[in-house]
């Protein structure tokens, strides 16, 4: 068993109070804010943020925390249990040092200029410095309406909450860059939603998440500067963020702006890299989801991929286009990383090393994904001969409905070192197929095909079953966040039961150990969940 390095009984835990936590405001202290401290909706020009007060909610109780997140920020564990936490993180208590507020930002939604969005429903508290000088960003999604909600209601539903917390927290330990979910509150208020936009729309229990990161910048905050001309504080805003975030890069300039932005295109490739990895559908990947830290954000309509499918979206709002679809994440990224460059553009005036940022994405994308299926693979590195066995393993996977966790999982367990007969060779693959029964004809001697390639390479490679074993079980996960298993936990937690959330935390906190009392997590998705919502397909709605 290998030791995580986020094991909590490895951390050291802090014993700050909520009221002893230590506020150090950086956005709003130094960024230009919205004058007008009202809380309509409107389009905010030439300002950062506006300042904003969560709303107060009826009956703020704690389903759940993540400790590590707690300790991160200093914040002692145990003051997560208390009734004062959940007031603070359902919005109904403002801590001494917090300045509340909604940033304005805008994106690209589905490929078109989408204008101002900002943060419609999420209401960033203040920034904890640390002891050692660390800032986290503390933020509430669902804290109420914001001047940025336009026609919403600012609101976030116990379902998409309970995904939101599970997955932040899930992505986290399977080493994927991330906001990181502090808490999950509920909020003893009835939020109306129309599910899946068919006009029938029902009352679902009200939730609130603090999400925590160093910033939640994205790319629309540059965007919205540049598409209004607003070149001052467009300049402001990328000086701001190199200098907090990017201290190494030097002092702002136009070549540490080029820099700045080949930083920002490699931490974007590494990060859908591990999507690619673990089987990340992210579901919405629009300008305005693009973390410039390269960190997973808005956990929204995303899945996990079961059957393994370049093709699948979970989002359905995205049904007939399937823009985000697994297989596409790697260029739609490149153009979202275009978007971005094309907003800082008046900041440098030359294309040339801009393009140098795309061409490097594109390169290291290309390099990076083929290292990272090596390493899948168990192989030592790979070379350009690998190149038929990438191509033919993208095959197998799709000929009939196969599990891609289980499947690259099981495949440490296939018998490399000794002779074994095709039946005892594929033996462990079995439990990844959804229809053992095709696994028959043209479907099978392909399969096998490839295991035997697969067994020349390795041998040839002097690789030892222990060692590839090992190696491949610290790259492929045994346990992830599948689609029905967070339906499970929100059924529950809808009746007040929040144990699954609990249970399955605790599970994801170790997602490549074996973990033999949980192994009925480690099994194909169930029947019942191939067409049921929330399993199969998710709305943007939530
Ligand atoms: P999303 O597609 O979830 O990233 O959201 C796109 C934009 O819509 C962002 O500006 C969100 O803040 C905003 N938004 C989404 N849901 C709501 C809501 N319930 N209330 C207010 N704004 C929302
Ligand atoms: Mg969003």
């Amino acid at each position: 068993m290998l030791l995580n390095e986020s094991n909590p009984r490895m951390t050291i835990p802090q014993t700050n109070s909520l009221n002893e936590l230590k506020f150090d405001n950086r956005f709003v202290e130094q960024l230009p804010a919205d004058p007008d401290l009202t809380n309509g909706r409107r389009q905010v020009m030439g300002s950062a943020f506006s300042r904003v007060l969560p709303t107060k909610v009826k009956a703020p109780a704690l389903v759940h925390y993540a400790r590590e997140v707690a300790e991160l920020i200093g914040l002692d564990p145990d003051q997560c249990a208390t009734q004062e936490f959940a007031d603070v993180f359902g919005g109904n208590t403002v801590l001494s040092g917090m300045d509340p507020f909604a940033m304005c930002y805008g994106g690209h939604q589905f490929g078109n200029w989408a204008g101002q969005l900002g943060d419609g429903r999420a209401i960033n508290l203040g920034e904890v410095k640390t002891e050692n000088g660390e800032h986290w960003t503390l933020q509430l999604k669902g804290a109420g309406p914001t001047p940025y909600s336009r026609t919403a209601d600012g609101l976030a539903v116990l379902r998409s909450s309970v995904r939101e917390f599970l997955c932040s927290e899930a992505m986290f330990h399977l080493g994927v860059p991330t906001t990181r979910a502090l808490s999950l509150v509920t909020t003893g208020d009835q939020v109306m939603r129309d599910m899946f936009y068919d006009g029938n729309p029902g009352c679902e229990p009200g939730a609130v998440v603090c999400r925590v990161a160093p910033s939640f910048t994205r790319f629309g905050n540059f965007q919205i500067f540049a598409a209004r001309g607003d070149v001052e504080n467009l300049q402001r805003l990328v000086d701001f963020t190199i200098v907090n975030d990017f201290p190494h890069l030097g002092d702002p300039s136009p070549e540490v702006y080029a820099n700045w932005f080949e930083e920002v295109c490699k931490r974007t490739c590494d990060m859908i890299l591990h999507w690619m990895r673990v089987g990340f559908v992210h579901g919405v990947m629009n300008t305005d989801n693009m973390s410039i830290l390269g960190l997973t954000i808005d956990y929204g309509p995303y899945g996990w991929l079961e059957g393994y499918d370049p093709g699948w979206t979970p989002n359905t709002t995205d049904a007939s286009g399937k823009r985000y679809r697994f297989g596409n994440q790697p260029l739609v990224a490149h153009w979202n990383l275009y978007q971005l460059g094309n907003a800082i553009m008046p900041l440098i005036n030359e294309t040339e090393p801009l393009q140098r940022g795309l061409d490097l994405y594109l390169d290291r994308i290309e390099s990076g994904g083929n290292e990272m299926i090596a390493n899948k693979l168990g192989l030592d590195r790979y070379t350009e001969e690998d190149e038929s066995l990438k191509k033919d393993l993208f095959e197998i996977l799709t000929l009939t409905e196969t599990d891609m966790t289980i499947w690259y999982r099981k495949l440490a367990d296939v018998s490399i070192e000794d002779d074994v007969s095709d039946e005892d060779l594929i033996k462990p693959l079995l439990e990844a197929y959804y229809e053992p029964a095709e696994l028959i004809g043209e479907t099978k001697s392909r399969l096998l095909g490839w295991l035997h390639s697969y067994r020349v390479r390795v041998r040839a490679a002097g690789i030892a079953d222990a060692d590839r074993r090992a190696a491949m079980n610290q790259t492929n996960p045994k346990y992830v966040l599948r689609n029905y298993l967070a339906q499970l936990a929100i059924d529950k937690a809808e009746k007040g039961d929040g144990s699954l959330v609990v249970e399955l935390l605790e599970l994801l906190r170790r997602p490549y150990d074996e973990q033999p009392e949980h192994h009925q997590y480690f099994a194909l998705r169930p029947e019942w969940a191939r067409h049921r919502a929330g399993c199969s397909m998710l709305s943007c709605s939530s």
